[in-house]
Parts: structure tokens; C-alpha cells; sequence
């Protein structure tokens, strides 16, 4: 992982005023890793990333969920989240996709309006959403905070 992607995707999430962030960097648990799909669990690394605040976990391995046959991340309401880069093409899109991940760790659904909170599993629908929050999330996460 570039040092520059983490540094880029955190200062992202501080345009949008998110509270800080712990950005993490480590190796993953090879107990993570499904051979069988060549891709690492996402719920085994959300325990595995267990700690104190909310962190975002960047990595650049592909992940997945169980009935799914990819994620291009995973939350943890108040907790933190997991984001892969492996299918993100783009800066401007792992950033996106972090906004994302980090809407829903502060406790946010997915959301139908013009929204990053939209609920995307192709690439096509990340680039179709904006990188911010509608007005219904934006109040919804400053009630919260
Ligand atoms: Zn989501
Ligand atoms: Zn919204």
C-alpha cells in the first residue's frame, strides 16, 4: 500500500470534517485468506483490526463476504471499516469508497438520494454516486458527532 494513497484518502475525509481516523497499514492474518476463492475474509479482518476509536483499514488484497462474490468494503457501526483497493481504479474513487465506509461507521445506511451513501457493488454505480453526503446523511451524521 502507498503511503500516499492513505495520506490522500485522510485528508479526503477530513474535507469532509469526519473526526480522525486512525489509518491503518499492517499485514494481513494469513488465517484470513480463502484459498479456495484467492481472496481474504472481510469479517475476519474487522475482528482482527479490533481497537479502541474508529480506524479505517486500507488494503490492497481482494475481499469478500460470505454470499458475496466480492466487497469493496465492510463496516463496523462505531467501530471502523475495511476497504480494499483491489478493484478501485482510481484515487478519486478510493476516496469515495472510503467516504463511504466511514459513513457507515458513524452509523449511516445505505441511501437512495444523490448520495456517496448509495449502495454500489460494481464499479459502474461507485462512479455514478457523488463523494459527498446528501442533505439527509450531513444532518444525519452531524446529530450523531
Ligand atoms: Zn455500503
Ligand atoms: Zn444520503
Amino acid at each position: 500500500m502507498r503511503r500516499e494513497v492513505l495520506e490522500r484518502v485522510g485528508s479526503a475525509l477530513e474535507r469532509i470534517s469526519l473526526k480522525v481516523v486512525d489509518m491503518k497499514e499492517r499485514t494481513l492474518p494469513s488465517y484470513a485468506f480463502d484459498s479456495s476463492r484467492g481472496q481474504f475474509d472481510a469479517s475476519a479482518l474487522l475482528v482482527e483490526a479490533q481497537n479502541p476509536g474508529l480506524f479505517l483499514w486500507i488494503v490492497d488484497k481482494d475481499i469478500y463476504v460470505e454470499g458475496m462474490n466480492f466487497v469493496f468494503g465492510l463496516a463496523d457501526r462505531l467501530q471502523g471499516a475495511i476497504l480494499s483497493v483491489y478493484r478501485l481504479p482510481s484515487q478519486e474513487i478510493i476516496e469515495k469508497e472510503a467516504i463511504h465506509e466511514m459513513g457507515h461507521v458513524l452509523g449511516l445506511r445505505h441511501c437512495d438520494n444523490y448520495c456517496v451513501m448509495r449502495f454500489s457493488n460494481s464499479l459502474r454505480e461507485v462512479m455514478e454516486k457523488p463523494s459527498c453526503f446528501c442533505e439527509k446523511c450531513r444532518h444525519l451524521i452531524h446529530n450523531k458527532l
